[in-house]
């Protein structure tokens, strides 16, 4: 039950974690004299960076403190409005709220991402970011994003948890909104246990982003104290042996993402031309290739599959929906959402009610993922395949899925 990367842990992690426990140091710092401190972290941050085609990186402690990081660094704050999709984890959702800002939802579309037509609807003069999410790997219409971003002169935040390695129009995610994150928990594209990453291509961005995750200090100190601190941080380090694992599993996303679009085009060609079931939209074939997602044209039929094969509707999957998130429901923001400090009033409280998004409730009711490389009943992937699956374990996966899909008529 995890995400691709974690299948395949194998004597590259163990060989970089090694390098890590014979050299004596576990702290992203070491001595810059000493040949034995490996730099596994600041390796790691140099590859990634290029990877992903930005000018920096940072890597942090989690997907959660990477995106509490880009507000921190776009200084959101109290009174601020920042719009996010109402189908993602509750993360994107949390950071806003730890930022002291207040979350708009929005619908999705039938890519399962944004939808950018309700994004504009939801502007007020509040409105300070827009934050869209990758969901299931597949790309967010970017183009659309950025250009009412530009015509609002809003900050975008790209929350790219979820589709480390896919691309948008030939750039990868994270690479083009104002700052960026990704997450290394064991559900996703690589893992290194739990770790995240912040990307940017703007220095200035980056300096904000650095001191807030290393106690306000600037980037490139090896541990000493490098000038004066302008800002006041936290401590969202990761050590060098998150730091090796995470490289090692660096250096396998591209044959990971080759692998997930091998298996998943047999899955979804196998499976194609079922009356009453489509495919999501793909905003870029570029995906990452985690999840196939199956869309009915009917909720009735939807749930009537997911009893045959034991699995739930996304609708039903759990907390991947506003509809499910019962610390937030019924709130009004900004309030004292579990928050050790009171948020401050300003203006027009925003209120969080069970079926306020009606598309993206519809949607979600008729949609199911099927598991290619991300096996998480959470996400309502339960059932399907996985990295290792083999050709004939395909052909069986698909014959349930036909099977299924056609007796519900
Ligand atoms: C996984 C995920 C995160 C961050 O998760 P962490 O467990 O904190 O690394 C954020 N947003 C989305 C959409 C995610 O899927």
């Amino acid at each position: 039950m995890a995400g691709p990367g974690f299948y395949l842990f194998g004597n590259e992690e163990k060989k970089e974690v090694l390098d890590v426990l014979e050299s004596g140091y576990l702290s992203r710092y070491g001595s810059e004299n000493d040949p034995d401190f490996k730099y596994k972290v600041a390796t790691f941050e140099k590859e990634f960076a290029k990877y992903i085609g930005v000018n920096y990186s940072i890597a942090v402690s989690s997907g959660t403190g990477a995106l509490l990081i880009c507000l921190e660094a776009l200084g959101i704050g109290p009174g601020d409005e920042v719009i996010v999709p109402g189908y993602t984890f509750i993360a994107s959702i949390s950071s806003i709220i730890y930022a002291r800002a207040i979350p708009v939802f929005v619908e999705i579309d039938e890519s399962l991402t944004i939808d950018p037509d309700d994004i504009e609807k939801k502007i007020t003069k509040k409105t300070k970011a827009i934050m869209p999410v990758h969901m299931l790997g597949n790309p967010c219409k970017m183009d659309k994003i950025m250009k009412i971003a530009k015509k609002y002169n809003l900050y975008v935040i790209e929350d790219a948890c979820q589709a480390n390695g896919a691309s948008y129009k030939g750039k990868k995610v994270g690479s083009i909104g104002d700052i960026s994150a990704f997450s290394l928990n064991v559900f996703k594209t690589i893992s290194a246990g739990d770790g995240g990453v912040v990307v940017t291509n703007d220095s200035s961005l980056y300096e904000k982003a650095f001191g807030f995750h290393d106690q306000g200090h600037k980037p490139a100190r090896m541990g000493i104290e490098v000038g004066e601190r302008s800002i006041i941080g936290l401590n969202f380090r990761i050590n060098e042996l998150t730091g090796a694992v995470a490289l090692a599993q660096l250096r396998k996303i591209e044959k990971i993402i080759l692998t997930l679009h091998e298996k998943k085009k047999k899955l979804k060609d196998a499976i194609s031309g079922i009356e009453g079931v489509g495919f999501r939209e793909l905003n870029d074939e570029e995906e990452c290739g985690t999840i196939l997602t199956l869309i009915f044209d009917d909720k009735d039929r939807a749930e009537k599959f997911c009893k045959k094969v034991g699995t739930k509707t996304i609708y039903n999957s759990g907390w991947h929906v506003y509809n499910n998130m019962e610390n937030i429901l019924g709130k009004k923001m900004p309030t004292k959402i579990n928050c050790p400090f009171t948020c401050p009033y300003y203006g027009e409280k925003v209120e969080y009610k069970a079926h306020m998004l009606p598309k993206t409730d519809d949607i979600l009711q008729r949609a199911v993922n099927i598991s290619v490389g991300v096996v998480d009943e959470g996400l309502g992937a339960g059932f399907g395949i996985s990295i290792l699956s083999s050709d004939e374990e395909i052909v069986d996966c698909a014959a349930i899925i036909k099977n299924a899909a056609t007796e519900i008529f």
